[in-house]
């Protein structure tokens, strides 16, 4: 792991930094990446996506909350972007973080705030997506994950590849829509592989497994390299293209997204929105040095 990754990755769990951020607005070119902060500006940016022939996933940014108000407030904030997506008709699901739910402060709310939203979601027909945190939450993560689908099928989660348990962890979530991804969080290598090599061998293995297990994959990356290999494993083994899609970034490899659904693949794009974009924006900047020089730039023209 390099020093910039580092540096930004620590920078990303300033609480001080990231309070202070909701004030800024939009700032150092995150509006290059957060679709603005209001439910409509995410709304409009998503029609526009849709009618380019991408689907979206929507995020209300928020994590690491440790007010029981504000955890109830994030939950009430996520029904009322699905009642927006319903209201839009969009081609879009919702993906959240436990942490903004209230994971931090006490397990039954994030439970109780979490069946609201995914009950509102199945009304509507509506899919849920728990993004994956630091490890520290991964266990609860599931087993909240496992406590939801008791009752719904709308609800699923992400496995980070650069976990050693997560070959494992996949063999139990045999048809449960899963996002798999490399991992974004500073990881100690008790848990997690630190070498690019080694875990993106396992990425392509634990997409290949999930694929083969019939279960629904969202591969999110921006590695042409990975997709191009996952393209032809779904060609040699005849894989439906209904039973996955890729996914990447709002304001990433925006090419790479067009070209992959005018070649017919579905392509998620993620779409973040709201104040809460610092430790987000941060750890974008974390996973790519040239992502700076974005924000370097943006910050010399205000
Ligand atoms: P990297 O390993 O960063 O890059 C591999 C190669 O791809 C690079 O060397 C370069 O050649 C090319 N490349 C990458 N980015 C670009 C670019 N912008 N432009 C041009 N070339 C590029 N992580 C979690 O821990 N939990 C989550 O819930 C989670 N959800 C995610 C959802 C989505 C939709 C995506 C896309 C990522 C998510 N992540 C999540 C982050 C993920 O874990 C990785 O940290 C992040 O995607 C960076 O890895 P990568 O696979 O994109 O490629």
């Amino acid at each position: 792991m390099n020093i910039s990754r580092n540096f930004f990755l620590f920078l990303s769990e300033n609480k001080l930094l990231n309070h202070a951020a909701k004030k800024w607005g939009l700032r150092l070119g995150a509006s290059k990446v957060v679709a603005g902060t209001t439910i409509e500006s995410a709304m409009k940016t998503i029609a526009g996506l849709n009618e380019a022939g991408l689907a979206c996933t929507v995020d209300r940014l928020g994590e690491f909350v440790t007010d029981k108000q504000e955890a109830l407030e994030a939950g009430q904030y996520c029904i009322n972007t699905l009642h927006a997506i319903h209201e839009w008709k969009v081609d879009c699901h919702l993906s959240l973080k436990l942490t903004q739910l209230g994971l931090d402060i006490d397990k039954n709310l994030c439970m109780n705030n979490m069946r609201s939203i995914v009950q509102t979601a199945n009304q509507y027909d509506i899919y849920v997506n728990i993004d994956m945190e630091d490890y520290s939450r991964y266990q609860t993560t599931l087993d909240i994950l496992f406590a939801l689908r008791k009752e719904f099928d709308n609800v699923g989660t992400v496995i980070q590849s650069y976990l050693y348990r997560a070959n494992e962890d996949i063999d139990h979530l045999q048809g449960v829509p899963l996002r798999l991804v490399k991992g974004a969080y500073k990881e100690s290598a008790d848990v997690a592989m630190q070498e690019k090599a080694d875990i993106d061998k396992n990425f392509l293995h634990l997409i290949k497994k999930h694929l083969s297990h019939g279960s629904y994959t969202a591969i999110a990356t921006h590695d042409h390299e990975i997709i191009e290999q996952v393209k032809a494993f779904v060609h040699e083994n005849q894989i439906a293209y209904h039973s996955f899609e890729f996914q990447m970034l709002y304001g990433f490899r925006h090419d790479l997204q067009q070209q992959l659904a005018n070649e017919g693949y579905r392509v998620c794009s993620y779409v973040p929105f709201g104040n809460d974009w610092y430790g987000y924006f941060m750890r974008r900047l974390a996973e790519r040095p040239q992502n700076i020089k974005l924000a370097v730039k943006s910050m010399l023209s205000n």
